[in-house]
């Protein structure tokens, strides 16, 4: 039996579960892992993959943010930078501080319009002079003073700056610099939330590929996309996780809300040494004109370049389109002017919706990140209450989840067991963050397993010290590099197809790994790791095709949200 059936079999023999959670994206794992850590048995269910929607579509940043200070969003400020310094701590081995540098074009530019921002009056955002960024930085390193993990900020003079990142445009009148952090992969890190809520708890699961679709007598009717069947389920507690959907989800449920307003941001992935230069080893975060925020940051030995901001109706169609790639591009050259991008260096690109809440507010960027729980109250045809989680961000994701479990644990009759502030993620758990340490552990690791030293720092730095479990299976001469990807083992694939709720190839492309997100989802690795799924898994020749096709990245400047959507269903194996 596979874990999937072993799932959908358990809920048939019994369907009472104490919380269903639909949706499993950053808030709806990380909810699972704090209830799971208080004792409570829950069943977490996704429409497409697990982290599918704009959990693997962020920026990446693990920050503060600066400019939510504007809008008097102090209590937001401090919750993030508070849970950014936890997640520095407690999954050290995918988040680390970045510096982060603004160019600034004027002194006092902007700092009117702040002013009255800050007063609530509904003005349009713009690019800001080093006074009030000045004043922004001041309160970052103010709040953080008790616990500090970074460096405090400092300005550079014009040609300062123009020493250190000689590609900056010369029209800048100096740069202010500050510590957040980033993530590099934040979809592992979801899929190490599943984990340890399964190991706190077993009779936690979680399950992707099945959706609500009606209530029946009371219960709920979940369909297995991939199964094709359907199971009912008597949920004490539901609660709406699924983010940029919570509408539609409710209104598969009965319930006509108007809660969510997206908002779609675009990626671009970059092969441009040039460019990869130019920025160096560090974020630039500048705002354009239209008060849209857009970040360039090198990543991986890429480059990837964003923006946000546009507002979109239903989260299953927006796409990077031509006129986004555009924008960025532009963007980009009034801080780099020099740069060129031809076409044929964007590897690759990606699209997501913000949760932001439904507000009826002109300027987007104006809208609030931060997040709230919206209770619907059981009704006779819904035995239910029903909590939906509208908005935040992805720093706050812990933070969100222990709110959201302080109102569930008392109507659910539980005290609450312990905290999750302190508490590691996965591979984060002892992770040997001090470069001592960090040799001394691989020196352990490789002892032990046999492997090299230089591959069990590569396991280390993918897979945290989780990698340890992988290293000791496969030990001494027991991997065999792909073919067409070498730095990756066709046991390491393996390993991830066997114990991380692989359904389809796109999972472990671009959920489960960076393959894709790096650009190297080439025909030719799609299908060797299909043969390597095709054995793990049980495909035949047909299934492992179709994968292929499936899995093949978007074009550029087309619908590049596809890989975060559920596979139609005629297309399945
Ligand atoms: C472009 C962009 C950049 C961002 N950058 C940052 C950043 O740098 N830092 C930061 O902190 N935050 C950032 N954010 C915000 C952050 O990504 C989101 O706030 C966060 O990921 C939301 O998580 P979620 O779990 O609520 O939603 P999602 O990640 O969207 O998860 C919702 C899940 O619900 C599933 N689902 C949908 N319908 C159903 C259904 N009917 N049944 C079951 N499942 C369903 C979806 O498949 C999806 O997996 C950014 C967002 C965007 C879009």
């Amino acid at each position: 039996m596979t874990w999937r059936s072993d799932i959908l079999q358990g809920l048939k023999a019994d369907p009472n579960v104490s919380v269903l959670i639909l949706g499993g994206g950053v808030n709806g794992v990380g909810l699972l892992r704090e209830l799971a850590l208080q004792g409570v048995d829950c069943l977490l269910v996704d429409k497409a993959d697990f982290v599918a929607g704009a959990s693997s579509k962020s920026s990446r940043m693990i920050h503060g943010g600066l400019r939510y200070l504007e809008h008097r969003e102090l209590r937001l400020v401090r919750e993030s930078l508070f849970e950014r310094n936890r997640l520095l701590e407690n999954a050290a081995h995918y988040v680390s501080p970045e510096r982060t540098t603004i160019p600034l074009f004027s002194w006092l530019g902007g700092f009117l319009r702040s002013a009255l921002i800050f007063t609530g009056f509904p003005v349009r955002p713009g690019s800001r002079g080093a006074l009030p960024v000045k004043v922004g930085l001041w309160f970052y390193d103010f709040v953080t003073r008790k616990n500090r993990r970074t460096p405090t900020h400092y300005f550079t003079s014009r040609e300062g700056s123009l020493r250190t990142i000689p590609g900056l445009n010369p029209a800048i009148v100096a740069t202010a610099t500050y510590w957040d952090a980033k993530i590099t992969q934040a979809e592992r890190l979801c899929i190490e939330l599943i984990h340890d809520a399964r190991r706190a708890d077993p009779r936690c699961r979680a399950i992707n590929y099945v959706r609500p679709v009606r209530l029946d007598g009371g219960a709920v009717v979940l369909a297995d996309e991939a199964g094709g069947e359907t199971v009912a389920v008597r949920p004490t507690v539901v609660v709406n996780a699924t983010g940029a959907w919570v509408d539609k989800t409710n209104a598969a449920l009965g319930l006509q809300t108007r809660y969510m307003g997206g908002t779609k941001g675009s990626h671009l992935v970059l092969d441009c040494p040039e460019l990869h230069d130019a920025v160096g080893d560090r974020m630039v975060y500048y705002q354009h004109a239209d008060g849209r925020v857009c970040i360039v940051f090198t990543f991986m030995g890429r480059v990837i370049m964003g923006s946000t901001d546009i507002r979109v109706g239903d989260p299953d169609a927006a796409e990077c389109d031509d006129a986004e790639i555009e924008y960025m591009m532009t963007t980009l050259r009034g801080v780099f002017p020099n740069v060129r991008i031809p076409r044929g260096k964007i590897l690759f690109t990606f699209c997501g919706v913000r949760p932001l809440p439904a507000e009826d507010k002109e300027v987007l960027a104006n809208v609030s990140r931060g997040h709230a729980i919206e209770v619907i109250e059981a009704a006779p045809e819904r035995p239910f209450p029903l909590y939906c989680l509208i908005g935040g961000k992805w720093t706050t994701f812990r933070a969100f989840a222990e709110q959201a479990a302080d109102r569930l644990l008392p109507r659910l009759g539980v005290a609450r067991r312990s905290a999750t502030g302190g508490v590691p993620i996965g591979g984060g758990k002892d992770f040997p963050a001090a470069p001592g340490q960090r040799n001394e552990w691989i020196r352990g690791a490789a002892r032990a397993s046999g492997l090299a030293g230089d591959r069990v720092a590569v396991l280390l730095e993918r897979y945290g010290t989780a990698a340890e479990a992988y290293a000791r299976k496969v030990g001494a001469g027991g991997e065999h590099p792909l073919r067409s990807l070498p730095s990756y083992a066709v046991e390491e694939v393996g390993y991830i197809l066997e114990t991380e709720y692989v359904e389809h190839l796109a999972d472990l492309v671009y959920r489960r790994s960076v393959i894709g997100l790096l650009g190297d989802a080439r025909p030719e690795v799609l299908r060797e790791l299909a043969a390597v799924a095709g054995r793990v898994l049980g495909w035949d020749a047909a299934r492992e095709e179709q994968e292929v096709r499936l899995a093949a990245p978007p074009p550029i400047g087309s619908a590049s949200s596809l890989t975060g959507s559920p596979l139609p269903l005629r297309e399945r194996g």
